[in-house]
């Protein structure tokens, strides 16, 4: 199914109580053709008006940090577990994202392929690779069935700590090589 039918479905989406208070839902951002998908949270309170993934406070320090490490947003598709705003920014509960994932995020994956799933933070390693700790698992690969997620930081605990931002620039830097790799292997 194309990008844009998936998007449309979100936006209209009643499957979890999260609908009820949401002014847009956010779908996700980017190019069919993104070998690299970039998956947070929940959208925030500006995501919740504009409709679009990270144009927050994390936002901006993921912008910053993919500048510096080469990556351009719109090589990206960027997308979040939960695509409507939980309540004051709550973490969304586990029947939210499983229901948010099976019902839209599955199919944005399958209609991408993307080459690498990046994980932002602890709720999307939960969410997809059932794993916490993000600081032992940060940085390295899992692959599950066609899938590869990479693991690491979230903007938001990046703009808490130094070492959390350092790291998180360190990781976004190893995406590109991760493609490579993965091109080379499909060849
Ligand atoms: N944080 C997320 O995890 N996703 C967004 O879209 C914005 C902020």
């Amino acid at each position: 199914m194309k990008l844009n039918h998936i998007a449309q479905e979100i936006r209209v989406c009643t499957r979890c109580p999260l609908h009820e208070n949401r002014k847009k839902a956010v779908p996700g951002e980017g190019s069919e053709k993104a070998r690299v998908m970039l998956v947070g949270e929940a959208p925030g309170r500006e995501e919740d008006i504009q409709g679009r993934p990270f144009v927050g406070r994390s936002g901006g320090i993921l912008d910053e940090i993919l500048e510096t490490a080469g990556v351009k947003r719109g090589d990206l598709f960027i997308t979040s577990v939960v695509k409507c705003r939980p309540p004051e920014n709550r973490v969304p509960r586990k029947v939210e994202y499983k229901t948010c994932i099976d019902a839209h995020l599955r199919r944005q994956i399958a209609a991408i392929t993307p080459a690498v799933i990046c994980l932002l933070g602890g709720v999307a390693v939960e969410a997809l690779l059932g794993m916490n700790r993000v600081s032992k698992i940060r940085g390295k690969v899992f692959e599950r069935g066609k899938d590869l997620f990479f693991p690491t930081y979230h903007p938001a605990a990046a703009g808490r700590s130094r070492s959390w931002y350092r790291a998180l620039s360190e990781d976004m830097k190893k995406l590109h090589p991760l493609v490579q790799s993965r091109s080379r292997d499909s060849e």
